[in-house]
């Protein structure tokens, strides 16, 4: 507003001079989120509600009779899956006191993703353990899914070379156009394996930890790389286009509310909050479509958080479900697609010899699987 005084208010009001919590009328305010100025312990009940609201179908009420239900947390070790897992710890405990039983079990998944086939150790992933000892950690490597690729791949083209000499995960990816192909492959390929390890596990859904932020800029990127049609069997809570239910408990939260929430609130999860936590820009220069777009919602999101909201609120309740009308089933990301939503007019049956959706085509060029996967033919040197 012109002529307002310059007491610049920053998104989580830290600089602001105290004033008293409009929600408890009592204690002083140690932030100020969406404009009301919170005091610790109602701005940790504003967090934790938002969450236990987002967990309704898991109430203790709905457990079955003859058995418990399993949800599958796939964590990051970043600040928004270690706060869904932290807030779920005290919901889970608070059921516990109050009822003798829990609605649901957590399985806790680690993904390693340095390709190096033997499970590295990561730091982080000992800190949430000691954490959370009450709840069960499994972990998995990434190249534990290139199998299921291959099969995927080779179930589309029995013409494919046996030869032995397949091609690996780490070169599968370098193969790959540019980093915003290698960002989104390796995202489908993540979700792919959680996924997998979910059903494994006989868990009935999976609980992903991104907040309304990540949720906005995973809508704008698949938006721009073509796969807008998927967009509400991703982003929706419940039955996912990947046959298995999602829930996303912090969709109602920004991403710098989950930091402040650590930094002003629960100081044990700052260990979780990394560089990215705190960046404000991102070089434009060899960046993915994924990484501009976390650049560009975090300075929407600055000035104004309620059309970072509504992004999601559109993706998510105004584009209607829509069940795949083909038998098509990307080779990649194993989302249905329709043939028939080719933007450029063309069909892309005649070409193509996997069935890839278009996103996935715009990031595994054709050419780039035929030349890891043919066999050499008699022709070629040897
Ligand atoms: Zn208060
Ligand atoms: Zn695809």
């Amino acid at each position: 507003m012109e002529g307002a005084p310059a007491v610049r208010q920053t998104a989580t009001g830290q600089n602001e001079a105290n004033r008293v919590c409009v929600r408890c009328k009592e204690a002083e305010s140690v932030t100020t989120i969406r404009s009301e100025p919170l005091c610790k312990e109602c701005f940790k009940k504003y967090i934790h509600t938002k969450v236990v609201k987002r967990m309704e179908t898991f109430r203790v009420r709905n457990v079955p009779s003859d058995g418990q239900r399993r949800l599958l947390l796939p964590l990051s070790l970043g600040i928004s899956s270690l706060t869904l897992l932290h807030v779920l710890h005290l919901h889970l405990a608070r059921q516990k006191n109050r009822t003798g039983q829990t609605g649901f079990d957590l399985i806790v998944l680690w993904i390693d993703l340095s390709h190096s086939g033997t499970q590295s150790r990561d730091p982080l992933l000992d800190a949430a353990k000691r954490m959370f000892p009450q709840h069960t950690f499994i972990s998995s490597s990434i190249t534990d899914v290139w199998t299921s690729v291959l099969s995927s791949l080779y179930s589309q083209d029995t013409q494919l070379g046996h030869d032995g000499n397949l091609p690996s995960l780490p070169e599968f990816l370098s193969s790959l156009p540019s980093a915003t192909s290698r960002a989104d492959v390796s995202e489908h390929f993540k979700k792919r394996l959680v996924v997998n390890i979910a059903k494994h596990n006989n868990c009935e859904a999976v609980l992903w930890g991104h907040t309304a932020t990540r949720l906005a800029e995973q809508t704008l990127a698949e938006t721009a790389k073509g796969r807008g049609f998927s967009l509400s069997g991703q982003i929706s809570d419940g039955d996912s286009a990947l046959g298995i239910p999602f829930y996303y408990p912090l969709r109602d939260l920004f991403r710098k509310e989950l930091v402040a929430h650590a930094e002003l609130v629960e100081g044990q999860l700052c260990v979780f909050l990394g560089p990215n936590d705190k960046k404000q820009a991102v070089s434009t220069r060899d960046s993915s479509i994924d990484a501009l777009m976390t650049s560009y919602i975090d300075s929407v999101e600055r000035g104004y958080p309620s059309i970072v909201a509504n992004v999601v609120r559109t993706a998510g309740e105004k584009l209607t479900k829509r069940p795949p009308q083909s038998s098509n089933v990307c080779a990649i990301c194993l989302l249905p697609y329709h043939d028939d939503l080719e933007p450029t007019g063309q069909s892309n049956g005649n070409t193509s010899q996997f069935q890839l959706c278009y996103g996935c085509r715009q990031s595994v060029p054709q050419g780039c699987l035929t030349g890891l996967f043919e066999k050499p033919s008699i022709s070629d040197k040897r």
